[in-house]
């Protein structure tokens, strides 16, 4: 399991990088994290695209053009041709000489790539759905851009763990906005319903996706706003990521949620996901 650091690819031990490193001083840096189904990248244009935005709102050039990212990934795959892996892809302002806020005048920036197991999520967790918590979002103003400063997220996703709980809802001046790590969604009265991009959340390529297929099955769809009180009164919630798919959620804050079990709607909506993860898989 070779790393792509800076133009070369190396065995972990030897993939390391400076103490000035900023993304290691600051958490100066974007990243990704793209799923490969046997070998094959889900949405890679589109997780690109989001990294460059990222670059774009840290004022980083793109280091590598689509096709070297497409090239590095074919080869941090082939490891494992049939296994499905999560390609973890890091971009940082680099190292410099002194430990100054401001941007050196030359950044040298940190590119690194690697490919990581992933495991298929479990039939049982999936089936009894998960436990949420909801909590103050302390997070910055800029969660569209997809950062290593994770510090707020750390915190929040440890306080669910510590809860029981396997997400944080984020709440803002009384809006579920999403996850710690995932994207929101919940369902009222037939309605599919995911608070609108912006700002305060990540474009999750999973929540697009889900949308896209929602929307081919005529699914009625509506990117609003989410009040907390809607939160706990739907009839479904699920949460969506690039690692787990689309999740069902049947607990929030101690108390069951809708019928307390996985929806009719997520169950269709997860169908069409898994057929689309098969349609990838045989490309
Ligand atoms: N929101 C946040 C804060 C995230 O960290 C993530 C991904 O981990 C997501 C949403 C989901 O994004 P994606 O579907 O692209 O994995």
């Amino acid at each position: 399991n070779e790393i792509y650091l800076n133009g070369a690819f190396v065995a972990p031990e030897q993939a390391m990088i400076s103490v000035m490193d900023r993304g290691f001083l600051f958490g100066d840096g974007v990243y990704e994290v793209i799923p490969a189904y046997a070998g094959r990248p889900l949405r890679a244009a589109e997780h690109l695209q989001r990294l460059e935005n990222s670059l774009r709102g840290i004022g980083l050039q793109a280091p590598l053009s689509l096709p070297e990212w497409s090239n590095i990934f074919v080869r941090l795959l082939a490891a494992e041709p049939k296994m499905d892996q999560a390609l973890y892809l890091q971009v940082t302002r680099g190292a410099a000489p002194t430990r100054d806020h401001r941007f050196p005048a030359q950044p040298a920036p940190t590119v690194m790539a690697m490919a990581k197991p992933m495991k298929a999520r479990d039939r049982a967790v999936v089936e009894a759905g998960v436990a949420v918590v909801t909590r103050d979002d302390i997070r910055w103003l800029r969660c569209d851009i997809k950062s290593t400063s994770l510090l707020a997220a750390v915190l929040l996703r440890q306080s669910a763990q510590e809860a029981g709980a396997e997400e944080a809802i984020l709440v803002r001046d009384g809006l579920a906005l999403e996850g710690s790590t995932s994207n929101l969604f919940i369902v009222r009265d037939g309605q599919l319903m995911t608070p609108p991009k912006g700002p305060l959340l990540l474009a999750g390529i999973t929540r697009d996706l889900v949308l896209e297929l929602a929307r081919a099955a005529k699914i009625p769809i509506q990117e609003r706003d989410i009040a907390v009180e809607a939160l706990r009164q739907a009839d479904e919630v699920w949460i969506s990521s690039s690692t787990r798919e689309v999740m069902p959620v049947t607990q929030l804050d101690d108390k069951p949620l809708g019928s307390g079990r996985p929806g009719p709607l997520w169950r269709r909506v997860d169908a069409l996901y898994q057929d689309f993860k098969a349609d990838l898989r045989r490309a």
